[in-house]
């Protein structure tokens, strides 16, 4: 093992995976170094590859998807217990971890465990998982610490039935009820996800609203499904004490009602994983929540060859954008020109049913005082939709009246997060609502809801100049 390197990246979450993938394939020499059992980051262990396989998992055995058909007491299996999820869980993750490992193996960037810590600006210590420390210098760094969950004093977490967001996919057992404070989308998701399982579920959110990034009309529309599935959802109520009592957990909330449940699932934020980091030494701040500030478009912090990308430096927070973030970090630091970064990314909600967002929301079209029209499309209309007994599920397009442009899509239902790269292509490719009225779309596909609700739309626009 050498002990100065082109890149040192700290954490192997997707920004961390990405940035030494890049910065080797630039053929420079990269240290990657992982303080977790195996590689991979909260992504891969505790975050969304485990919350998506459970979901996946979930919606399977519980035979959701064809209730509709069947009944709702429809189950592919009676009794699912919390075995059942955990075996899919496992082969999922060793074959996630398989697979990096290999990626990072054949393209000669070298690994290992251990803890760093910087004890300069351009040098770390490791502590290796087995307590030996050894020191390394690199001509540039690329943190990619991530977060861990925000567990406030006033929570009692005890490993069993009081959870952060990174334990419950420990899951002891499967509760008959649930009680998951902070409807943010990780709440959100488990919330819907148990509820699936028949889990009685109650999600207390202390603000008046959730999900505040998503178009209003559809958020109303989740919320009625939420609600026809049998959640109980407590918007505006704050938690004033958490006591564990008889196997039971009991919340009381500041206005006065109690809500006890077998478990509580904590979901209400998460903190950058950058306490035990050493920033001093490297000159480095964070901010109260321990991310670290830096330029948004080369990723560079605040001194110059330290670079920072993913969850530790805050919004947006996800996988898919930690994996940009890390390979655009690694060109800039290793003078490597790179692609302009599109504007429009999308939102997934992994929720049951899911949802999916790419460009502005109707609220967001209103305070840029854009002229404007909709479109909407129920699955329901979808002949594809009958196939599969859909009962719920809409896609609502806004389109700008001056320019024709498609200005954003919202998703609810059925393959929301896959069908939202439609919308995405059509964005970033600065394309306009006649898109969907010239080309044809498959038949029977969810995909012609973009079709329907183009048409929508369109029939309710002043006509394009069609006479050339
Ligand atoms: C429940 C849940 C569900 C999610 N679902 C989705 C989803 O559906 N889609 C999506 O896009 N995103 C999702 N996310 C977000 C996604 O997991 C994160 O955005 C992503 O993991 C961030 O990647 P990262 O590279 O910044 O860091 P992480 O994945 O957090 O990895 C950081 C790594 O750094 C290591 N580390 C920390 N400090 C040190 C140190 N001092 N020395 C060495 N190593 C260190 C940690 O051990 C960890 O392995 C979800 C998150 C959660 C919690």
């Amino acid at each position: 093992m050498k002990k100065h390197y082109d890149l040192i990246v700290i954490g192997s979450g997707p920004a961390g995976r990405s940035g030494a993938l890049q910065a080797a394939k630039l053929k420079k020499s990269v240290l990657v170094v992982e303080r977790g059992r195996q590689l991979g980051g909260v992504s891969v262990h505790t975050g969304t590859i485990p919350s998506k396989t459970l979901r996946e998992t979930v919606m399977n055995l519980s035979g959701w998807r064809e209730r509709s058909f069947y009944g709702r007491s429809y189950r592919v299996k009676e009794e699912i217990k919390a075995e059942d999820l955990k075996s899919r869980l496992l082969k999922t993750l060793d074959h996630e971890v398989d697979v990096l490992e290999h990626q990072f193996t054949r393209n000669r960037v070298e690994i290992l465990m251990g803890e760093a810590k910087f004890v300069g600006t351009k040098g770390i210590e490791v502590t290796g998982n087995d307590g030996e420390r050894s020191s390394f210098t690199a001509d540039k760094f690329l943190i990619t610490t991530g977060t861990r969950p925000f567990r406030p004093d006033y929570i009692p977490f005890n490993d069993v039935n009081v959870l952060d967001s990174d334990e419950i996919i420990e899951l002891p057992r499967v509760p008959r009820s649930l009680v998951v404070i902070g409807a943010g989308v990780i709440g959100v998701e488990y919330a819907t996800i148990m509820q699936a399982l028949d889990v009685h579920v109650t999600l207390i959110e202390p603000r008046d609203s959730f999900l505040d990034f998503i178009d209003k009309t559809m958020i109303q529309e989740f919320t009625h499904e939420m609600r026809e599935h049998g959640i109980d959802l407590r918007l505006g109520s704050s938690v004033s004490d958490v006591e564990c009592k008889d196997d039971m957990v009991h919340v009381s909330l500041e206005n006065g009602r109690q809500v006890s449940a077998e478990m509580l699932l904590f979901a209400a934020g998460r903190m950058g994983a950058t306490d035990n980091l050493g920033l001093d030494a490297c000159r480095l701040e964070t901010d109260h929540r321990g991310r670290i500030k830096v330029d948004s478009k080369t990723y560079q912090s605040a001194v110059p060859h330290i670079y920072a990308a993913g969850d530790v430096i805050g919004f947006p927070s996800l996988a898919s954008t930690s994996l940009q973030q890390g390979r655009v970090a690694a060109c800039h630091a290793l003078d490597e020109p790179t692609l302009k970064q599109s504007p429009w990314f999308p939102y997934g909600i992994y929720s049951v049913p899911e949802m999916s967002t790419c460009g502005m929301s109707e609220e967001e079209v209103q305070e840029r005082k854009i002229p404007y029209e909709v479109g909407v499309a129920r699955f329901r209309e979808t002949s594809r939709g009958h196939i599969m007994g859909l009962e719920n599920g809409m896609l609502k397009m806004l389109v700008s009246l001056k320019t024709r442009r498609l200005l954003g899509v919202q998703i609810m239902g059925e393959g929301a997060t896959e069908l939202i790269h439609i919308a995405q292509a059509v964005l970033n490719l600065k394309g306009t609502v006649d898109y969907f009225i010239e080309n044809t779309f498959n038949y029977p596909t969810l995909a012609e809801a973009y079709k329907i609700a183009g048409m929508n739309a369109w029939n309710k626009m002043p006509k394009p100049d069609l006479s050339e």
